[in-house]
């Protein structure tokens, strides 16, 4: 038998400053309460639900913050693909590439002959792989750039002249 998932079970534990689980009917006042006294939260039964909101009656599936933060990091991880970014997972600036976020980091010379960058946020810093090897890699850089973003062809060919 497990011990502590008696009549005070709580909400789930926070990731950081996240807690997902809430009420999530938008005109019920228990919207977006991380209160644990406005829901019935029990996990002793598993045909009820284990999170009611006390308010409006919704139950909204419980979740693990930690799990769901953790994707959505890795997912904010891989839409850098492989173009320079902030790759400290707890950095809000996780993932966003310098190309389209230059305000967020400081160029913090080279390593040989490529580009460092130091995150703004969290003072990481990383090298720019693409750098320094060809002469027209600012011309490729931003091509990349915004084929990756999602930026249509015939867009990209107008911005880039
Ligand atoms: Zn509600
Ligand atoms: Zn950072």
């Amino acid at each position: 038998m497990m011990t502590n998932q008696k009549h005070s079970a709580t909400l789930p534990p926070a990731s950081g400053h996240w807690q997902l689980n809430h009420c999530k009917t938008v005109h019920c006042q228990n919207f977006g309460s991380r209160n644990p006294d406005d829901y019935i939260i029990q996990r002793t039964n598993p045909n009820r639900p284990a999170f009611i909101c006390k308010e409006c009656g919704a139950f909204p599936p419980l979740i693990s913050n930690q799990n769901v933060i953790a994707e959505w990091r890795y997912l904010k991880l891989q839409q850098s693909n492989g173009l320079p970014a902030c790759s400290n997972l707890d950095c809000d600036n996780l993932g966003l590439p310098v190309l389209t976020h230059r305000h967020l980091y400081h160029a913090f010379g080279y390593s040989g002959d490529r580009q460092r960058y130091r995150c703004k946020s969290c003072q990481a810093t990383f090298v720019d792989r693409w750098s320094g090897f060809n002469p027209k890699h600012q011309v490729q850089q931003k091509l990349l750039a915004l084929l990756f973003t999602g930026h249509p062809i015939r867009d990209i060919c107008r911005r880039l002249g």
